[in-house]
């Protein structure tokens, strides 16, 4: 159940303001915009509600960042890593030791793993967990007698993480250009994006079509040369980009043919939040290899990890030291908190609720929004949904006219949100939301009446701008 925690006083928003301001480097900012406005503070969270230091309420349609699967303010976690620090707050795994919440994890995760996973690698972040998937799979080409192959493939709007090799495999221009990334042997091909590339073709026959690229880009490199191909699901970050159905099967029938690894990174999709423990089952792509974090503890502390499907796992245990690993993989108060998170999920039947009942619900009221005159689409898939803003809206999608990029509709449409109690997420003119899976059928309606306020209010910004 989730409980009220204590209200904590109001703190000096404006003192925070300025030590934040004057200490504080924070993820993906620009600091000269950030002190003009100065940081929100949040101070507290219930179920899906935010508050901040002013005492203002709002609706958490993005899960913190895509993690906080269980909602906020749930005791029983905050109990458990409680119990686990009393007892053991830390001990590593490396020489030949090991904890009691690691080994419970590991073995409860080979459970809701799909098929054919039946060891985990642990982390404490997803970029951490790519990192170690580099590492794994070349590791892996080594024994097997094919040290050639190590070249993985990624696709551009990719988002892996922000470590060196996170990054790199990750396809976002702008993270590139700052450090000379992408790293050397990792390449991307083009997404999967049916409205940006799909022009003249159903879906089904994008489908094919884009994962046809990555046959195109195996044998320019030369299949000896491969050794993963590593994609999210549904792209999260680069703006909710649901794949067409036929595009998994055609890239594992790819994959198999050349014999090149199938890494799927579910930091996003795992932990129901597309109405199955892992979107992998759901697109049947059998991946080797599986990333995930966020919802395996719920943010509530962090932790990440590497499912490793038993074809790289039966080599890499046969081959001797693997000589990777971090300090805190499988930390025990991390592994408490997913043991307990996990637990909740199940014993609150989360996963089936999104998948049959919210989820299907979600899908009805979000994709009534494309009604609204600034709506080109509004799609979405389990607890994750996004929607199109554009300046001309047509029945078909390719004939829909966008805003200039410049205009920053998106950011527009996202301070309306975000001054009006919802937290949406804009990329580019995009706006996506992946709500706590604790969500009922009455806050999908408050949420989607909020978001629906804040797109008139976006609309009469636009034109009161002469943007359309
Ligand atoms: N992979 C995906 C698909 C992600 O969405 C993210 C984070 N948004 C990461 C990896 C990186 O995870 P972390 O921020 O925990 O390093």
């Amino acid at each position: 159940m989730t409980t009220t925690p204590i209200v904590p006083e109001l703190p000096d928003t404006k003192g925070l303001q300025r030590l934040d301001t004057a200490h504080y480097l924070h993820p993906f900012t620009d600091h000269a915009a950030l002190a003009q406005k100065g940081a929100r503070v949040m101070v507290r969270g219930d179920g899906i509600y935010l508050w901040d230091s002013d005492g203002r309420k709002a609706l958490d349609a993005m899960s913190g960042l895509w993690c906080v699967n269980v909602g906020y303010g749930r005791r029983s976690i905050t109990e458990a890593v409680a119990r686990q620090m009393d007892t053991l707050p830390f001990y590593n795994s490396f020489f030949n030791t090991t904890t009691i919440p690691a080994v419970q994890l590991a073995a409860k995760l080979a459970k809701i793993a799909p098929a054919g996973f039946n060891h985990v690698f642990f982390t404490g972040s997803g970029s951490e967990a790519n990192d170690t998937n580099v590492r794994m799979v070349r590791r892996y080409w080594d024994l097997a007698g094919q040290p050639e192959r190590t070249v993985i493939i990624s696709r551009h709007n990719a988002y892996h993480g922000s470590t060196m090799a996170g990054a790199s495999l990750g396809g976002m221009s702008g993270m590139h250009v700052q450090g000379g990334l992408p790293i050397p042997g990792i390449v991307h091909i083009e997404q999967p994006h049916y409205a940006d590339y799909g022009a003249g073709m159903t879906p089904e026959e994008f489908g094919i079509h884009a994962a046809g690229w990555l046959e195109e880009r195996i044998r320019e490199l030369g299949p000896d040369k491969v050794a993963a191909f590593i994609g999210e699901p549904v792209q999260g970050a680069g703006g909710v980009i649901i794949p067409p159905s036929t595009y998994w099967p055609e890239i594992r029938r790819i994959c198999d043919k050349y014999d090149v690894l199938l890494i799927a990174d579910e930091v996003i999709t795992g932990f129901g939040r597309l109405g199955t423990w892992f979107a992998s089952d759901l697109y049947g792509m059998r991946p080797d290899l599986i990333t995930f974090a966020k919802g395996v503890t719920s943010g509530y502390v962090p932790l990440g990890g590497v499912l490793v499907g038993d074809r790289v796992a039966d080599l890499l245990i046969k081959g001797g030291d693997f000589n990777h690993g971090f300090t805190y993989s499988g930390h025990p108060v991390a592994c408490a908190a997913a043991l307990e998170n996990i637990r909740i999920l199940e014993e609150e039947g989360l996963v089936d609720r999104v998948a049959h009942d919210t989820g299907p619900y979600l899908q009805q009221r979000f994709g009534s929004l494309a009604a609204h005159p600034l709506v080109g689409t509004a799609d979405s898939l389990g607890f994750v949904a996004g929607l199109t803003l554009v300046r001309r809206k047509a029945a078909n999608v390719h004939q829909q006219v966008r805003f200039d990029p410049a205009l920053g509709a998106g950011m527009l449409c996202r301070a309306h949100m975000f001054d009006n109690g919802v937290i949406m997420r804009a990329v580019g003119d995009r706006m996506i939301i992946a709500p706590p899976l604790v969500m009922t059928r009455d806050q999908v309606d408050e949420m989607i009446q909020k978001i629906r306020f804040c797109l008139d209010l976006t609309l009469a910004d636009a034109m009161e701008r002469g943007w359309l």
